[in-house]
């Protein structure tokens, strides 16, 4: 099980970098996407249409508490690695794939409780980027491509062109 802990949605600023971190948890093997900050009905629903449309399993839903959040997936035997700059490279990093993985991504500022109730800080490279990057290059590493199920649309790969299938 991997989930994703997203912090500090803005309403104002976020939409777009906020769903495109649902598609990538989604797209590159996630089992879910939690979402805190300000609160975001229609990212949300977003999501849930990529779902429908694409296929699963995935959910997504809201979280106002992050540290409950956090504290209640440590409680469930989830071990939390925290995507950050001034963390331990990911080539580098004592972190083990674990079965049930809590994976938190920040937006502009984040507090400095995340880092202790981390059990692993990991940075893809130490420098500045973005919470979409970080969470695609991480997961592409640590997590099994996933088998899609009742999608109503499916990409069939071309090497030149585009061809969709529409499920019935
Ligand atoms: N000061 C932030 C930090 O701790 O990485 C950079 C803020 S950045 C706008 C928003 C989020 O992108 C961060 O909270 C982090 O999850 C992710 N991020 C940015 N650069 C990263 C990197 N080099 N490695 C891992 N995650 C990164």
């Amino acid at each position: 099980m991997m989930s994703v802990l997203r912090l500090g949605h803005r309403l104002a600023r976020d939409p777009r970098i906020s769903t495109h971190c649902g598609l990538v948890a989604r797209a590159l093997g996630a089992d879910e996407i939690i979402y805190s900050g300000e609160h975001d009905e229609s990212l949300l629903k977003g999501i849930e249409e990529t779902v429908q449309r694409w296929g699963g399993p995935f959910s997504v839903r809201y979280e106002a508490n992050w540290k409950k959040c956090i504290a209640e997936y440590r409680k469930k035997g989830y071990k939390i690695t925290h995507l950050t700059m001034y963390g331990v490279s990911l080539k580098k990093s004592k972190m083990k794939k674990h079965k049930k993985m809590l994976i938190i991504i920040g937006g502009e500022k984040v507090q400095p409780e995340v880092y202790q109730m981390s059990d692993y800080n990991v940075s893809i490279e130490n420098q500045p980027h973005s919470e979409v990057a970080a969470l695609a290059v991480f997961l592409n590493e640590c997590c099994r491509p996933k088998k899609f199920r009742n999608a109503k649309m499916r990409i069939v790969p071309q090497e030149k062109g585009k061809r969709v299938i529409e499920e019935k």
